[in-house]
């Protein structure tokens, strides 16, 4: 199959890079132009646990015209740039090509229909971790499985065929009927847990340590699963508070990605966790108080990097 991936960084690399030692042709899609000269030039490096991997097959570029249309784009942008990147991408995305996001967040499938229509985008959640070492360098973090899905729930040939390139690739897949609720489960995961790490500087295992933290953990939680209920999305786990407590303590010594990101000051993806239950929550008529205040602050740290007094 022939893939492109828009968004080569951490995550990207890694599916990028292993769906291409599965025998793919595979093109790393990034504006990054040390990254792409550095996979070009040398490979890509996978740091896993028990050694490194080197992936030399593997195409990268910056310009979409140099790749042409391919079978499968997989989006791994951060969701703050998906409209736009999507639109930069639009040389590989033939009439028929589906369209894959395993990004974080609300909106993604959205925003990609925005530019490629309904109908041809896949949603999928992942429980892989990665982090960017350097240009053409990545560390595999952590495992887990990969969920496929059309938005309507059905179960297509080219879903099958997605699926099929992917656990073949060594990265092991399921097909979901109700991507939507794992999507919405993840996001729940990711409320609970990124803006406060961002706020506190905690490393996950440390949030429900904590009575302050805990409680604030507990109520982002309990709003975002209100507004997904009222939505009528059903959520894969009975307890959501507990499931977002067990993910903490599995991850104990992970600095979340919300976290990282305000460490190196960049604009993180706030927007379109706490801040879309807050959206999503005044549609449906239901009060988000606490999503606000975790937004508001997190969105204040990122617009203030350069004046805000260092503690
Ligand atoms: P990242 O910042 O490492 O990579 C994003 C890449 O996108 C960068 O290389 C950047 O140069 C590139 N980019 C930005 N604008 C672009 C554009 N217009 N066109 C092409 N490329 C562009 O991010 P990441 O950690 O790989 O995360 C990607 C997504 O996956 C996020 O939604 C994140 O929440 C999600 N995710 C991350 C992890 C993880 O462990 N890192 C795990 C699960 C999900």
């Amino acid at each position: 199959m022939k893939i492109a991936v828009l968004g080569a960084g951490a995550m990207g690399s890694l599916y990028g890079g292993l769906l291409s030692d599965g025998g793919n042709e595979v093109w790393l899609l990034d504006i990054w132009k040390e990254h792409v000269d550095a996979v070009n030039e040398r490979g890509l490096v996978i740091e896993e646990e028990d050694g490194e991997r080197l992936v030399k097959n593997i195409k990268a570029a910056s310009n979409p015209e140099q790749i042409g249309s391919v079978d499968l784009l997989i989006v791994f942008v951060k969701s703050t740039v998906t409209g736009e990147a999507v639109r930069g991408a639009v040389p590989v995305i033939g009439e028929k090509t589906p369209v894959l996001t395993l990004q974080n967040g609300l909106g993604n499938i959205e925003k990609i229909e925005e530019v490629v229509g309904k109908g041809r985008v896949i949603g999928g959640v992942t429980s892989h971790g990665a982090t960017m070492l350097g240009p053409g360098r990545i560390r595999h973090a952590g495992r887990g499985d990969t969920y496929l899905g059309e938005v309507d729930g059905s179960i297509t040939p080219r879903l099958k065929t997605i699926a099929k390139a992917f656990n073949e690739a060594g990265i092991k897949s399921k097909i979901s009927q109700s991507i939507l609720s794992l999507i919405w489960g993840k996001l729940i995961v990711n409320v609970g847990i990124n803006a406060l790490a961002a706020i506190t500087g905690l490393r996950n295992g440390m949030l429900p340590e904590y009575a302050g933290t805990s409680e604030i953990l507990e109520m982002a939680v309990a709003e975002a699963v209100r507004v997904a209920e009222t939505k009528g999305i059903k959520l894969q786990y009975d307890d959501p508070v507990a499931h977002v407590k067990e993910v903490c303590r599995l991850t104990a010594q992970n600095k979340a990605s919300m976290l990282q990101d305000v460490l190196n000051k960049r604009k993180t993806e706030i927007d379109m966790i706490n801040g879309a239950v807050v959206r999503e929550g005044k549609t449906e008529g239901i009060a988000t108080p606490v999503n606000k205040v975790l937004a508001g602050l997190v969105s204040v740290m990122q617009e203030t990097y350069d004046i805000r007094i260092e503690h």
